[in-house]
């Protein structure tokens, strides 16, 4: 799909005119340098993970011109992010600011609004601003990556950890704004931040935490990195997944190194997938499980290697049950249905007293096996989770993107409690859902001591309008099925928004009227990622932009 004609040259912002938007092209140019500005009328390259696209959305799973900027700024300073904002509120043209974009499966950097100016703060404001080895904390700017982070803890030599998602590509700050997690003990990234400062819808700046108090020192409260609240509301969280600011600086707290080991369980039957999940909720509520461990169905097994889905099945259709089990049984773990990624962390003699609870818990589930990194071959997808659990940042899970021909995917990731029935539920929701749309179905569960997230990646292929058509009706049949039952998504791609939003409506929608009670105040003009999270301005409401 990648370098065909443009059908449309340029996409405008709504009301806007090609004369209007020169002018207003013009003037941010001026301000923010000619170069700093560029305007988005080539064709649109999805490339790949390295060299993703900020246009647009390299997974599109509409017409990949349906989500597109009209321009790209590249702001070099906080105050360059004020003179966007403030141009925007005269021009009206509508911003969507993005750390580095790779936000893949959830939209990457497309603007909700077709036309927005996409404002790309990774590319110059990329600086750690502070590295403290005695608070064990940092401060980054949006462009520093995951990979950056660590390599230069490894630089200085650092005793510290970071934490990573599945793929070390993404920004530290964009991914925490956006509430993505990792799987050290720290994965929680929002959690675990200290202190942002954010760029205000009007152009205002402020600082939230302990940073909000200057002290001797205006550029730095001493306690900025140490302490989350300040005093009064706690702020941070309305800067999450939002559009009332743009992030300019984030603190996080770093995870001083420990020993860890990682380790896989088998367990051979597919239905004591509720059982399983029965097995870990006291492991992790007690605390002997330090991080959030992932349970995996198989067949994502035969994924992880990196061969594509024909290598396996020349069907059509989503691959049967028993095929899957019959490749499984010649990989290193043998025939098995769920595959349990776990790590322990600390001295070798409590881990050791861990793993002993650990293999007592789960020896009452039948046929369960056990195995070490060194188990398995150097190949094995093991050795790659015991670095992203010890914070070392890899890109192995792009093998996934080999399943299929222009393979692009999409993620579904409800809330359930972590109990069997709720297990059970949503594990046949997604069953006979994927089986209806006739798509393979991949669930990695992320299993917390309360609540766990049951992520399915939906895999098409992006060349296929059917593939694409069936992919959104199955997103959509989820969303819609899972909330019946009480589960909704934590995070979801920019397209269904508005319908995961909705689905959060109890008390007459009474939060997304706070949320636009709050928009409407500090967005005025609505020029701050109008649609993000559902969440419209009051220029947009009741005009037709909800989907
Ligand atoms: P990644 O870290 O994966 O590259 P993105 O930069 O794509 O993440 O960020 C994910 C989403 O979070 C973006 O689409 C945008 O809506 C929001 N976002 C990212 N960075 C910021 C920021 N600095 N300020 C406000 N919102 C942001």
């Amino acid at each position: 799909p990648d370098s065909v004609p443009r059908k449309q040259s340029l996409r405008l912002p709504p009301d806007s005119t090609l004369e209007t938007f020169d002018a207003a092209i013009t003037a941010l140019q001026h301000q923010i340098g000619r170069s700093n500005v560029v305007l988005n009328d080539k064709p649109l390259v999805d490339g790949w993970y390295l060299e993703h696209p900020n246009t647009h959305d390299a997974f599109h799973i509409v017409d990949q011109e349906d989500l597109v900027a009209s321009a790209v700024a590249y702001p070099g300073s906080t105050e360059e992010v004020q003179k966007i904002v403030r141009w925007a509120n005269e021009y009206l043209i509508p911003l969507w600011p993005i750390s580095m974009g790779r936000n893949l499966g959830y939209g990457g950097a497309a603007p909700r609004v077709p036309g927005s100016v996409v404002v790309d703060l990774g590319k110059r404001m990329n600086r750690i601003l502070d590295l403290d080895e005695g608070n064990a904390s940092c401060v980054v700017e949006p462009g520093v990556s995951y990979f950056d982070l660590y390599d230069e803890i490894q630089k200085r030599k650092l005793p510290l950890w970071i934490d990573c998602p599945d793929l070390g590509g993404g920004s530290v700050l964009g991914n925490a704004v956006d509430r993505g997690v990792g799987y050290t003990p720290m994965g929680d990234h929002f959690a675990n931040h200290c202190g942002m400062e954010i760029v205000l819808p009007t152009g205002e700046l402020l600082r939230t935490g302990m940073g909000a108090l200057p002290g001797r020192n205006e550029t730095n409260n001493p306690t900025w990195q140490s302490f989350q609240a300040a005093y009064g509301p706690y702020t941070d969280g309305i800067f999450s997944q939002s559009n009332f600011g743009i992030v300019v600086q984030m603190g996080f707290w770093l995870m001083r190194e420990t020993g860890h080991q990682s380790y896989m369980f088998t367990f051979p039957r597919e239905e004591d997938f509720p059982n399983i999940v029965e097995a870990i909720r006291p492991l992790a509520q007690s605390r002997v499980l330090g991080n959030i461990p992932q349970l995996r169905h198989v067949v994502q097994e035969l994924n992880v290697t990196g061969l594509p889905k024909t290598h396996w099945y020349s069907g059509n259709g989503p691959i049967p049950r028993d095929i899957i089990r019959e490749h499984a049984a010649r990989l290193p773990m043998g025939e098995c249905s769920w595959v349990f990624y776990g790590t322990q962390y600390g001295d070798p003699a409590s881990i050791d007293s861990q793993l002993n609870i650990i293999k007592s818990t789960f020896s009452r589930i039948p046929g369960m096996k056990f195995f070490l990194p060194k188990d398995v071959p150097e190949t094995h997808y093991l050795h790659s989770r015991a670095k992203v659990c010890a914070g070392i940042p890899v890109l192995r899970e792009l093998d996934w993107l080999n399943w299929k021909p222009n393979a692009a995917h999409l993620f579904f990731s409800p809330i359930t409690p972590t109990r069997a029935a709720d297990a059970q539920t949503i594990h046949a929701i997604n069953t006979r859902l994927h089986a209806k749309h006739a798509f393979d179905l991949f669930p990695t569960l992320c299993i917390a001591g309360r609540e766990m997230h049951y992520i399915t990646n939906i895999i098409f292929d992006r060349a296929s309008a059917d593939e694409k058509r069936r992919a959104n009706a199955l997103m959509r049949d989820l969303i819609a099925e899972a909330a019946k039952e009480g589960y909704g998504e934590y995070r979801t791609h920019v397209l269904y928004a508005d319908q995961v939003a909705a689905t959060y409506c109890w008390g007459g929608n009474a939060l997304m009227r706070f949320n636009e009670t709050i928009k409407d105040a500090l967005d005025p003009r609505g020029v701050l990622a109008p649609g993000r999270n559902g969440i419209w301005p009051q220029r947009y409401r009741g005009k037709g932009w909800e989907i």
